[in-house]
């Protein structure tokens, strides 16, 4: 019987997908973390400016890395539909928690913690 075969296939395909929901999810606590320390980033430029010193570059560094960490969750594609995950008709919304697309949940299941 082809039965078993086809079953550990499953669970080939499924961890295949646990794992880019893995990779989406982490992508997006990056993001999370950019927007909590900014806090933190405003105290900086407030510090430098009364230190009499330029924030042209940290301001540059901050939008850089918040335009890479964006680009890199809009970039991140769900592993059912094969869609931008988050972003639908050019909104990026990083706080949904399954699939703008198809519906699949983020929170995949699995055991492995994180
Ligand atoms: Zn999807």
């Amino acid at each position: 019987m082809s039965e078993e075969h086809s079953s550990t296939e499953q669970q080939q395909e499924q961890e295949r997908r646990n794992r880019r929901l893995k990779e989406i999810r982490r992508a997006r606590n990056r993001l999370f973390v950019c927007f909590w320390t900014f806090p933190v980033y405003v105290v900086a430029v407030m510090r430098v400016l009364q230190a009499g010193n330029e924030t042209n570059l940290i301001m540059l560094a901050y939008m850089a890395l918040y335009a890479g960490f964006g680009v890199n969750v809009a970039s991140k594609r769900c592993p059912d539909c094969h869609e931008q995950f988050f972003v639908k008709s050019y909104f990026l919304n990083p706080f949904r928690k399954q699939c703008a697309h198809c519906g699949c949940p983020l929170k995949g299941e699995e055991s492995l913690g994180a």
